[in-house]
């Protein structure tokens, strides 16, 4: 099993191979500001008390107050949710947006709870943290499988608990409950509005044959944007298996098809396929949209994609790079391609505390050009320093956070 933490610093070790920084502010870096582990009390519809464990990791707030979401997983714990805050810390440096480092999470697998329980668990680990978050201080968002319907129950005890009416303690919540137009598909987007700015540098085709691994709310938004832009999405997957149509899939009818039956299986036209068949498929653009580790050394040598656009966090181990940028495959790594979700979750920041509401257009016409900035900036860093994008992120979001410390 990777542990995600040990992949992060092995990428900072591999930053400061070819970047001097100080060692002062690296050591720091090494190391969260705070880890906080909690239990969360949870009465259960049969009367009894489970007992759950959850985090709250504070990276890094030299740009300003933590951001991050919150993840609800079985296999979620302290080494993963250390991974992804300080994967945040780099992020919204990247992005160009005023927020730090931070992550969530619960170990609980919510299926397994009733609507009634996975509300006490969700007002729970707010009720154990909400000294130390707040507008100005630590602002959490969703993540995997946590939902608007969450984050609005989340900021209601928050309110009930702080008094704080301005809900931006919160992202990630219902449009008309202080959510923001457009957060739902930002990812999504913002990982194709880079895509779209780096496409030429890449070499690749106009119309361009995509693989995506994950049909949640990244994956399915995601394949939805690229099809709307004449790419062609030719398989998709999730948890339960993939499938594949080498002419492309209808996207919008995969959508209300996995609405009916709860999977993309056996989806009418296409061929059912397993996720390593996915991974190994050949294609312009794969990309991950899952979870980490995907890509291992064990099935790295098999990539025959062009390019790969990480709109997950982790998604490729450090030894699974390796293997890839050696096949000359270039990979847009996840603190550029997927921080369309985290630059929209400040903008929804940034509505609450000056009471405006942006339209979805609005919101998209100011999440484009900070992408395309974010894309060309990382590709001029890395070009200048001989290296690739991600060390280029790396560096580009160090020189932001230093100069700040
Ligand atoms: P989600 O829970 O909505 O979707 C996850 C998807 O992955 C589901 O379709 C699930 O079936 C699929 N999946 C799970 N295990 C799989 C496997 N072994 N093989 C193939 N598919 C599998 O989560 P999401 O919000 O779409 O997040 C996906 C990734 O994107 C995560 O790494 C998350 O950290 C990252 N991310 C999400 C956001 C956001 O705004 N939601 C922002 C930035 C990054």
């Amino acid at each position: 099993m990777h542990n995600p933490f040990e992949n992060a610093m092995t990428q900072l070790d591999k930053v400061v191979k070819i970047k001097n920084f100080n060692p002062e502010f690296i050591a720091r870096l090494r190391q969260p500001n705070r880890d906080i582990r909690i239990s969360i009390p949870v009465k259960m519809d049969d009367g009894s008390i489970k007992v759950f464990e959850g985090y709250r990791v504070e990276y890094n707030n030299a740009l300003g107050p933590y951001k991050g979401g919150i993840r609800y997983h079985q296999d979620t714990e302290i080494n993963e949710v250390k991974a992804l805050a300080f994967w945040m810390a780099i992020k919204c440096a990247v992005a160009g947006i005023p927020m730090g480092g931070g992550k969530g999470g619960i170990t609980v697998d919510p299926t397994k709870l009733s609507k009634g329980e996975l509300e006490r668990l969700s007002r729970g680990w707010v009720s154990r943290l909400s000294d130390i978050l707040g507008p100005h201080k630590d602002v959490p968002a969703p993540d995997v499988n946590t939902t608007p319907e969450i984050m609005d129950w989340m900021a209601d005890e928050y309110e009930k608990i702080t008094g704080d009416k301005t809900r931006a303690t919160f992202t990630g919540k219902p449009v008309g409950k202080g959510g923001s137009e457009g957060r739902g598909p930002a990812t999504g987007l913002g990982g194709f509005y880079v895509f779209d700015s780096l496409r030429a540098q890449m070499n690749l085709p106009e119309k361009c044959k995509v693989v995506i691994q994950g049909f949640g709310n990244v994956g399915s938004n995601a394949a939805e944007i690229f099809a709307q832009h004449g790419h062609t999405v030719i398989a998709v997957s999730e948890s339960k298996g993939a499938i594949y149509d080498e002419n492309g899939l209808d996207i919008k009818k995969l959508i209300e098809y996995k609405k009916e039956n709860k999977t993309i299986n056996d989806f009418p036209n296409s061929r059912n396929i397993t996720n390593e068949e996915l991974l190994a498929l050949k294609c312009d653009v794969l990309v991950p949209a899952a979870f980490e580790n995907v890509l291992t050394d064990k099935n790295a040598d098999k990539v025959q994609a062009s390019v790969i656009l990480e709109l997950a966090n982790g998604p490729v181990t450090p030894e699974a790079e390796e293997i890839i940028l050696k096949k000359n495959i270039p990979i847009i790594p996840d603190v550029l391609a997927n921080s369309g979700g985290v630059t929209v979750s400040y903008f929804e920041w940034d509505q609450n505390l000056k009471g405006e509401n942006w339209t979805e257009k609005e919101v998209n016409e100011k999440l484009q050009p900070l992408m395309h900035q974010a894309a060309q900036a990382i590709y001029k860093k890395a070009k200048e320093n001989n290296t690739s994008l991600r060390v280029g992120a790396f560096i580009l979001a160090l020189e932001r956070i230093e100069s700040k410390m």
